[in-house]
């Protein structure tokens, strides 16, 4: 268990996963979360600007949740988020569907790449042979 500062209040916390975020304000987000759902449902045309503003949470916030899946519009909404790659507004997630397949294409290859650090692990044990050998 770490203890760490929460992004929020700054207040120190026993850090165990996730967002760095306290018990405490992860509860307010929670609540805060189900306020900006609510408000999505009964104003469906409403921009983030103004949800944030409404609700007074970070637009980065509400990005984030978008970001995360939990937060989505309808296809007709305007409402949308930048695709991280290429800035295209999509509705949820990260990447619009373009770049998400491009991407797992480019995962393929990695993987392929990522024989290479095995053969590294064997040469750090072949030195620590030598280190025990002196
Ligand atoms: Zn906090
Ligand atoms: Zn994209």
């Amino acid at each position: 268990m770490e203890v760490r500062n929460c992004r929020y209040c700054k207040r120190l916390f026993n850090y165990l996963q996730g967002p760095m975020i306290c018990p405490a304000c992860q509860d307010e987000m929670e609540k805060k979360f189900t306020n900006v759902k609510n408000y999505v449902w009964d104003h469906r045309d409403a921009t983030i600007e103004e949800i944030a503003e409404q609700n007074e949470v970070p637009v980065k916030q509400i990005q984030q949740w978008i970001r995360e899946e939990r937060l989505t519009f309808a296809e007709n909404s305007p409402m949308g988020i930048p695709c991280e790659n290429c800035g295209k507004l999509i509705k949820s997630g990260r990447y619009c569907e373009e770049c998400k397949n491009s991407m797992m294409k480019s995962l393929d290859s990695v993987k392929k790449k990522e024989v290479k650090p095995v053969v590294k692990k064997k040469e750090k044990e072949k030195d620590r042979m030598r280190f025990l050998d002196k």
